[in-house]
């Protein structure tokens, strides 16, 4: 089966509004095993819009058209589709009832313009949206399918999840079914894990990708097979290989959130913790209490940015300052047992680097960064050298503190 989306609005041609429907419906219809061939961005305007439905139609057995089911007079996506199609626009009375109910839960009457939300190409399966006023369609014509989808993401995913995905997966025709994971690195640059990894060669079925972002390296595991239970086996196989090699830079698996494993680590281990940043500035703070309830277990945190402070608030003995440098294991070490004794907490983590642009020196370049975690006589510290901009060093060092933790309480 072949298929191909058409996302419709202006907004995605003149840049105002990234075309995030793609990334969603692409990696949908892959998971369903379905081939997307085509993905095409239109304007609304009625004579492009149709030249591009009508090419669609001619060449693809589904077609996912999203955008344009709003009631103004630029909203003409069900239109074009008609017109395509050749058959008339008919109302649909269940549709017109529950936007009338919408309105009335409101005091409101129905405004006129609304009634154009309620019409749709004859023949259409009307797909309800629980997010919102537009219900989208589902045609079968021709031995084609044409699936209209509201614009706004939240009332797109909720549709395509309720009414499309269960239709999609009887359909027959589909191909391989594609399961991906991932691993997320940091303190390590992408050239540099995939060195490591050459040797797993990972170009065929299944296959490796590399995605570099500020602060972190992702790792995508690809698979595919007819069988969905075989593509999960080749994925999980693959992805333990990696593991094995390039663990030590894992900070997160899949979607895991690394706070909030810190966190139910933390409370597991009835322990809490405090904070002593330099580079990062309270980042590692902000983190750790993105988490709701994170109070049960994080204390604090202080932001010393100065030699001055690192001395006066957390006791950082002058002489380590001046004898191995704001930058070293040392000042690390002595950050974190400093914030641990003005806290009184179970650990007690300091970060001191150089997130740079400027400020680096040979022995000493930009990115590098101590973190040492402290509890009672247990002290670690790790030196990294992060690669990239300033904003890319210190979230790799909030990263890797996570990582920190979450190693420490393992
Ligand atoms: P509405 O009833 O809100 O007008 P609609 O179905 O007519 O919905 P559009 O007007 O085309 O949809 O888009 C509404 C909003 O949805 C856009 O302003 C934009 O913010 C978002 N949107 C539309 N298409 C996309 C897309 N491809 N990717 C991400 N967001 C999108």
């Amino acid at each position: 089966m072949q298929a191909e989306l058409i996302f419709t609005g202006n907004e995605l041609l003149h840049g105002f509004v990234l075309n995030t429907h793609a990334q969603f419906l692409g990696m949908e219809l892959a998971r369903l095993g379905i081939k997307v061939t085509l993905h095409t961005a239109v304007g609304d305007d009625w004579d492009t819009m149709k030249a591009v439905v009508s090419e669609a139609h001619k060449r693809s057995e589904l077609i996912i058209i999203t955008g344009g089911l709003g009631p103004t007079t630029d909203d003409i996506t069900k239109e074009v589709v008609a017109e395509v199609l050749g058959v008339p626009m008919v109302i649909d009375e269940a549709s017109l009832a529950q936007m009338r109910a919408f309105f009335a839960q409101k005091g409101q009457e129905l405004p006129a313009l609304f009634t154009r939300q309620a019409c749709f190409p004859a023949g259409s399966r009307v797909l309800p949206n629980y997010k919102g006023t537009a219900p989208g369609a589902l045609i079968e014509r021709d031995g084609r399918v044409i699936v209209i989808l509201p614009g706004p993401p939240r009332e797109l995913e909720a549709m395509f999840k309720t009414s499309v995905e269960p239709y999609l997966a009887k359909m027959p025709g589909r191909k391989k079914i594609l399961r991906t994971r991932h691993l997320k690195l940091t303190g390590i640059a992408e050239y540099a894990v995939q060195d490591l990894l050459k040797g797993l060669g990972g170009q065929g079925n299944p296959s490796l990708a590399y995605v570099a972002k500020p602060g972190e390296v992702h790792v995508r595991v690809y698979a595919q097979h007819d069988d969905a239970a075989t593509a999960e086996k080749m994925v999980d196989e693959l992805l333990t290989k990696v593991r094995d090699i390039v663990g030590e830079y894992v900070f997160a698996v899949d979607d895991e959130k690394p706070e909030e494993i810190a966190g139910q680590k933390l409370l597991a281990h009835r322990m809490n913790i405090a904070v002593a940043e330099s580079c990062t500035a309270g980042m590692l703070g902000a983190k750790l209490t993105e988490v709701p309830g994170s109070s049960r277990y994080f204390l604090g945190g202080t932001v010393v940015y100065s030699n001055f402070l690192k001395e006066k608030l957390l006791g950082v003995p002058p002489e380590v300052l001046k004898r191995y440098g704001a930058v070293s294991e040392e000042t690390a070490l002595s950050m974190a047992d400093g914030v641990r004794r003005l806290a009184g907490s179970d650990l007690g983590l300091g970060i001191t680097g150089i997130a740079g642009p400027e400020g680096g020196t040979d022995q000493k370049p930009v990115g590098l960064v101590y973190i040492a975690l402290t509890s009672g006589s247990k002290r670690i510290c790790r030196r990294y050298v992060f690669p990239g901009t300033r904003h890319a060093v210190r979230k790799g060092a909030v990263n890797a503190s996570l990582q920190m933790i979450n190693n420490f309480l393992t």
